[in-house]
């Protein structure tokens, strides 16, 4: 597949990613899927567990600290949320097993956020339990906005429990400068994005210097304070300023994380 093709077929597949209705199409035809999944294994690690150990072991012998995510829908019944956190769980123990080192990110919308905040949380407290076992940490991905509140409730629960949970925020939501505040002072680790999900008006800042600006101010904040977290962004500019800061702070609690 030429560059150009492959660049469209990213951009494709990122769109995809956040949209069901688009997922469940591409699922569906086999000759988009073969086309997206070329552009896709750039981001995939494996299809199975062994593959996905297999990578993980490649990147801890280059020396990088690796997360991972088995990826999966918005699980909308008990059965298919229980059978995502048993696919957690395989991986956390074979983190163990294989002395590996990986932490373990996930939507909760995989584990049952859309069918009850119960089962969410048993279903999480599981794989934090695993987790812990070899020290991994489990880092909770953002979602859509209608989910936020619900997403930041069952991490702030699960965190009096779980010492080892992380949970992700996004830079472009104008409500993340309250949920900052409030997030930061309990000891969970932060992940930091841009955010990727279309919103409804007035909700989030648009790509720009602005947006930028404000990552770059949510980033100072945490390295300051050596607040355990990860800045996750592929762009340069924040890279090149974000090692600033790390030259400025001196902070020992920090990964920055790419896909
Ligand atoms: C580890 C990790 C976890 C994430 N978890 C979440 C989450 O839970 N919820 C959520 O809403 N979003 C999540 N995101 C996505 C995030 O919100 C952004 O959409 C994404 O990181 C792109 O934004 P950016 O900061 O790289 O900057 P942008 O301003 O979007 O892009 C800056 C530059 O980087 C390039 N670029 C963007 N993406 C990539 C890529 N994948 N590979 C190579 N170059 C790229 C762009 O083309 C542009 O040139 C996560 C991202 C990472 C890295």
């Amino acid at each position: 597949m030429d560059k150009h093709l492959l660049s469209v077929a990213t951009d494709a597949l990122k769109k995809a990613a956040l949209n069901e209705e688009a997922k469940n199409y591409i699922l569906q035809n086999e000759k988009l899927f073969k086309t997206l999944k070329k552009a896709a294994n750039r981001y995939i690690a494996g299809e199975t567990l062994n593959e996905a150990i297999l990578a993980v072991k490649q990147l801890n012998s280059k020396g990088y600290k690796v997360t991972t995510d088995f990826m999966g829908e918005s699980i909308r019944n008990e059965k298919d949320a229980d059978e995502a956190k048993n696919e957690f769980i395989a991986f956390a123990k074979a983190i163990k097993r294989e002395s590996i080192n990986s932490s373990i990110s996930l939507d909760l919308s995989h584990i049952g956020l859309l069918v009850s905040n119960d089962l969410t949380k048993q279903n999480l407290h599981l794989i934090c339990e695993e987790a812990a076992k070899s020290n991994q940490e489990v880092i909770i991905s953002m979602e859509g906005t209608d989910r936020t509140d619900q997403i930041l409730d069952i991490y702030k629960e699960s965190l009096k429990i779980h010492s080892n949970l992380g949970i992700t925020i996004q830079a472009y939501l104008y409500r993340t400068s309250d949920d900052f505040q409030e997030i930061v002072r309990l000891s969970g680790s932060i992940r930091l994005v841009k955010g990727a999900y279309d919103t409804p008006k007035n909700l989030s800042l648009p790509r720009g210097i602005k947006l930028d600006e404000i990552y770059l101010n949510y980033t100072e904040q945490l390295l300051a304070r050596n607040h355990n977290c990860a800045i996750a962004s592929h762009d340069e500019a924040i890279h090149k300023e974000t090692i600033k800061l790390i030259d400025k702070f001196k902070p020992t609690n920090y990964v920055l994380e790419y896909v």
